[in-house]
Formats: structure tokens, sequence, C-alpha cells
């Protein structure tokens, strides 16, 4: 590892420290050319495939912007975003697969997406999905329905007005 200061070809491992969930490893570096101090982080690459082929790092913050983009105007908060954007990491980590398809990603959004926001899933999944008339919104919102009718007798989700009534579609203002 090069010094990142003064790029000396070499540098010293002082402490290695894992991360409470295993996923990745702090090492703390000393230059012995500059003496300067610096810290590494080594996770397992984790590479998305696009639908062109080309791959690239998966980066949770690029899952951030679309989920974000998708409640809009919608009562979500920063939080509520980062812990999702948190738990599609994850869960694509936890399938411990080295390279995974662009298209499994949008797939592991959609799911936290419903259970956050209806309208938000909606959204998302119109453009992930690549609806294109309102046969497929109504095909969508038929199956949201019945999920929800399934899930009667849970407790309602939060965001949701008692009765699990009040979700529509709108357009985005
Ligand atoms: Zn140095």
């Amino acid at each position: 590892m090069h010094c990142p200061f003064c790029r000396h070809t070499d540098s010293r491992v002082m402490d290695s420290r894992a991360t409470d969930d295993g996923s990745s490893i702090r090492r703390r570096r000393q230059c012995p050319e500059c003496g300067k101090r610096f810290t590494t982080v080594e996770t397992a690459a984790l590479s998305v495939v696009k639908r062109s082929g080309a791959a690239e790092p998966f980066s949770r913050a690029k899952v951030l912007v679309g989920v974000r983009k998708a409640c809009q105007g919608r009562p979500v908060t920063e939080d509520q975003l980062a812990l999702l954007a948190h738990q599609v990491e994850e869960s694509i980590r936890g399938a411990g697969q080295a390279e995974i398809d662009a298209h499994e990603v949008g797939l592991a959004v959609l799911e936290p997406l419903r259970h956050l926001d209806e309208v938000a899933y909606l959204r998302f999944a119109s453009v992930y999905q690549a609806f294109d008339n309102l046969e497929d919104f109504e095909q969508a919102i038929t199956l949201l329905r019945v999920e929800r009718d399934e899930g009667m007798g849970e407790e309602p989700r939060r965001g949701m007005p008692a009765g699990g009534q009040g979700a529509s579609v709108a357009p985005p203002d």
C-alpha cells in the first residue's frame, strides 16, 4: 500500500480491526518514510453488472439516489432512506456473491421500499420495471391491495392511516 502523503511504496500495519458486522476490516497504517498515519478499509469486492455487460463497484450512494428520487414529496425521512440503503446492501452482500446483476439490486430495493411507502414503491417500480401503460400500474396496485388484504390483522404500517385506506397514486406535483 503506497503512502497517500509521500507516495512511498510501502507502509506498516499498526492495527487491524473488523467492523461489528464483520463485513469490513479497518487497518491503521504508518508510512516508514514520512511517519504519517492513515487508515484503509478492506471489504469484499462486490460488482454490479449492468445490462450492457459493464461492471462497476456496488454503490450504496447510487441506491440512495434512486430511492430518494422515488420518495420525493413523500413523508419519508433521510434516516429511513439511509436505513433502507443499508438493508439493501446487507441483503445483497448476504447473498455472498462477488457479482450481481443491476436487476437484482432493483429487486432488493422493491421489498423494503414497499413497506416504507407504497407510492414511492409504485414510482420506483414503474421506472425500474419499465411500466409503459395504465395496465402496468393497475396490476401493481392490485398486487399491493391483495397483499394488504392478506396482511389484515397485522399492526398498521408506519405512515399508513388506520384501516390501511388512503394510499392512492397521484401524479407528482
Ligand atoms: Zn509517507
